[in-house]
């Protein structure tokens, strides 16, 4: 269980992508497999939780490639991060293109569910719980900023073999995808683990699917195999 008088950060892994924040909107960097995602995952988002016009929160929005093209597709969106140079450029991007209904903010999100309970319709959390000690925290703060009927998506990277040969020694070492440091393999989560830290926050698992990569065409696309990285939408009951 999480102390909460010590905050859920891992400093270096927020060092981490500080140093790389100038890098967020640049789609060849990096952070291309985020830009390759973001498409599948908004679809997917938006067919189950139906965004236009709602509230959504994104936890660990990085430099808000998800957030503002949430924002982009109508819904009034809010982007938390621990680092905050990757906010800066977050608002900066949002800014020049003149996306008014996006906000990002500095803030945990455990303090912020303290601060806002059942405050939004919809809450992502995309590729950060692999990041932060204590994730089954993430999962409990994000049920609880849900609001009752409201859907909580996550997406992380699997652990086993296969996960450790792609996410890993393929996406760092092989494909340069990645810097090499970029993940920790012992911090990866199974779904039957995820599954469990959501059950145990009273969300109910309503589907999954993979973001599956083809090295060949050097795509991704949704697929029913978990095996590496992948999507959960639950629902909060009520
Ligand atoms: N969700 C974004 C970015 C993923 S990269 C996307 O998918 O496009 C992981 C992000 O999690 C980084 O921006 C990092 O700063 C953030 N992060 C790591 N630990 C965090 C924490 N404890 N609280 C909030 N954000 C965190």
């Amino acid at each position: 269980m999480h102390d909460t008088a010590k905050p859920n950060v891992d400093e270096a892994e927020i060092d981490k992508f500080s140093q790389l924040a100038h890098k967020w909107w640049d789609k060849d960097s990096e952070f291309k497999p985020l830009h390759d995602i973001n498409p599948l995952r908004l679809d997917y988002i938006d067919r189950w939780g139906d965004i236009k016009g709602k509230t959504v929160l994104d936890v660990g929005c990085g430099g808000g490639i998800l957030t503002e093209a949430m924002a982009r597709h109508g819904a009034e969106a809010t982007g938390i991060d621990m680092a905050k140079k990757s906010l800066k450029i977050a608002k900066l991007h949002a800014m020049e293109g003149n996306v008014t209904n996006v906000h990002y903010r500095l803030v945990s999100v455990e303090d912020l569910a303290a601060e806002a309970p059942a405050g939004f319709d919809v809450v992502t959390c995309m590729e950060m719980m692999e990041h932060v000690p204590d994730p089954a925290s993430i999962v409990r703060a994000c049920a609880k900023l849900a609001k009752p009927g409201g859907h909580v998506f996550f997406s992380t990277l699997n652990r086993n073999p296969k996960a450790f040969v792609q996410a890993i020694v393929g996406a760092e070492y092989l494909l340069r995808m990645l810097p090499r440091g970029t993940h920790d393999y012992h911090k990866f989560i199974t779904p039957a683990e995820l599954a469990r830290m959501c059950r145990q926050a009273g969300l109910e698992w309503l589907d999954a699917k993979g973001l599956t990569y083809n090295p060949l065409s050097r795509q991704y696309r949704l697929s029913d195999s978990l095996d590496v990285n992948y999507m959960v939408v639950c629902k909060v009951p009520g």
